[in-house]
């Protein structure tokens, strides 16, 4: 950035050519933008329009011409300045979204300050290999600008998953693994790396078998289309002919587009909470519905689990005022916490999910379920709320089934008393594991320590597939447990017949499901859940797979 003291009467041409500036930048994000809502849709696109309204506010103005007016500083520095600071003040606040914002104000500003000084950017286009980003930091227009380069990976040391760049890099089909701070530092030009997507994983100079073994994946993944679409129109049944029902995680409708392609027999878990993020104001009971609405009729016949919202932990939300930073995120005010403390929040959404109801199958599953007194709480309200639509002639599903997920270990031990009250349970591994082995899910220090295999988790999940059995209830696993190859046998012999998971990962499940037998299965978990070491565990399922002549790239990939 050049510094110079300008005279007394530049400050006129100095706002002159910022405004030449700003108007440049405001045509390329204006591009960008159309480009990101036709190819990828519009609430990508909302990004740039907020990056376009921060160079028409009038603070940006008002605060780079009093540095050029009292400061005498030249317009490049004066710009500089205003950025920065506006970004630390945005980096100071509480509230987690605002901050988060604080890297759109640094991107919009970098751009204009690019134009400003005329450099030029470098050129992806040209480059003739396949190229993974490493960066610091990742910001939406950079992400958005890659599009259609041979990038095929990003590897950043800061952001989270719900960062806007983050969003983008899904949306484009690209990996991107975050928080690798300490892997950072290793890497230089040249490096070779493996980013494994689906584990979070950034692998150095990779060994050659283990580039061999994401070699065989890859081909597995993407080069076998023909195979895999056989796969599709496949039935998921075992060997013995039971059938396993494959269903799908989604977090928004136009995740359906997937749950179709992969042939998913029907959706599992609604994140419904996604459509709570990123905004400022709660969506109202008809914004609501006709969100799920949509999704409700898209997959009729076929049932959708949908999830009241799971605020908290690691997903906050800038419009409940109430939810404060805390010290324990995952220990706080989380989920159906929050739905007994706002009654009037969880009410507007049961409401609007069973108007949804009139239009297909619809399951409501509630989330963080810890103790009995949460459940008869939903229950009675569930049963109040039901009634009033009755009464007021609103149209909805009167049998429409309540579930709960069991994701702390205080639910899998009172398992027989929960499913009493309840028409079907879904376990989510992701927290329970979390919560049994006193691991936190997203902090990549302990990330050692987070054991799929470990024997509590394998004791808690027994006991809720035996409960299963007794009560004649449904029982599903919607984790990410569900949709690891590795463990497919397992939770099948342990009593599990449905398992929702992200589409992606449905056809490699089937395969496996097709290549055992029910009986085969419950041996081996049999044998698994008499062993207290997670590394014999393994083993036994290792050894079981390739005995059935499983693709080695589906058993344990990385080890
Ligand atoms: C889980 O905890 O396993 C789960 C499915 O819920 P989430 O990942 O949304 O916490
Ligand atoms: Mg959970």
């Amino acid at each position: 950035i050049p510094r110079r003291r300008i005279k007394v009467g530049e400050a006129k041409s100095e706002l002159t050519r910022l405004e030449k500036a700003v108007e440049e930048t405001k045509k390329e994000l204006a591009e960008i933008r159309d480009r990101v809502r036709q190819e990828i849709g519009k609430r990508e696109a909302d990004i740039f329009d907020a990056h376009l309204l921060f160079l028409d506010d009038l603070y940006l103005r008002t605060h780079v011409e009093y540095k050029l007016v009292h400061d005498r500083k030249n317009l490049e520095q004066a710009l500089a300045e205003v950025i920065e600071e506006s970004e630390r003040m945005l980096s100071s606040v509480e509230d987690a979204y605002l901050r988060e914002r604080a890297l759109d104000i640094r991107d919009v500003g970098g751009r204009l300050l690019e134009n400003l000084l005329g450099h030029d950017r470098y050129d992806f286009m040209t480059t003739h290999n396949d190229v993974i980003i490493v960066a610091d930091e990742l910001t939406p227009s950079q992400a958005v600008s890659l599009e259609g380069v041979t990038v095929r990976g990003f590897v950043t040391a800061r952001g989270g998953a719900t960062s806007h760049a983050a969003i983008l890099a899904r949306s484009m089909g690209v990996p991107l693994v975050s928080g690798a701070a300490d892997v950072l530092k290793n890497i230089t030009l040249g490096t070779q790396l493996i980013i494994d997507g689906f584990r979070g994983q950034v692998i150095l100079n990779p060994t050659e078998r283990e580039l061999a073994i994401y070699y065989e994946k890859l081909e597995f993944l993407h080069e076998k289309p023909q195979e895999l679409l056989q796969l599709n129109e496949l039935p998921s049944v075992t060997r013995d002919e039971i059938k396993i029902s494959l269903q799908a995680n989604i977090g928004s409708p136009k995740d359906i587009k997937l749950v179709k392609e992969a042939n998913a027999e029907a959706v599992g878990l609604y994140r419904t909470e996604v459509l709570f993020l990123d905004r400022d104001a709660f969506p109202s009971e008809d914004e609501q519905f006709e969100t799920y609405q949509a999704v409700v009729e898209s997959m009729a016949p076929r049932c959708v689990t949908i999830r009241t919202m799971d605020i908290g932990g690691d997903k906050f939300v800038s419009s409940l005022p109430s939810l404060q930073k805390e010290a324990n995120p995952y220990l706080g005010f989380r989920a159906v916490r929050i739905h007994m403390h706002h009654p009037s929040l969880f009410e507007t959404q049961m409401r609007a999910i069973l108007r949804a109801s009139a239009f297909g199958n619809v399951k409501i599953m509630i989330p963080m379920i810890s103790c009995l007194g949460e459940v008869k709480w939903v229950k009675t309200n569930f049963l109040r709320l039901k009634n009033e639509l009755l009464q007021s002639g609103v149209e909805f599903n009167p049998n429409v089934e309540l579930g709960v997920m069991v994701e702390i270990p205080s639910a899998a031990l009172i398992i027989d008393a929960i499913l009493r009250h309840v028409d079907f349970v879904s376990v989510g591994t992701n927290d329970l594991i979390q919560y049994t082995l006193a691991v936190d899910r997203s902090n990549e220090q302990v990330s050692e320590f987070y054991d799929p295999l470990n024997p509590a988790v394998l004791q808690l999940l027994k006991k809720i597939g035996d409960a299963g059995k007794r009560s004649g209830k449904d029982i599903s696993i919607c984790g990410e447990m569900a949709g690891d190859t590795a463990y497919t046998e397992l939770l099948l012999g342990l009593g599990f017949k449905a398992l929702s998971m992200s589409p992606h990962f449905i056809n490699g499940v089937k395969l496996v499901v097709r290549a055992l037998t029910l009986s085969e299965a419950e041996s081996v978990a049999q044998k698994a859940a008499a062993m207290f070491e997670s590394r014999k565990i393994r083993q036994i399922l290792q050894k079981s797979l390739h005995a059935k002549g499983i693709p080695e790239i589906l058993v344990f990939p990385t080890t």
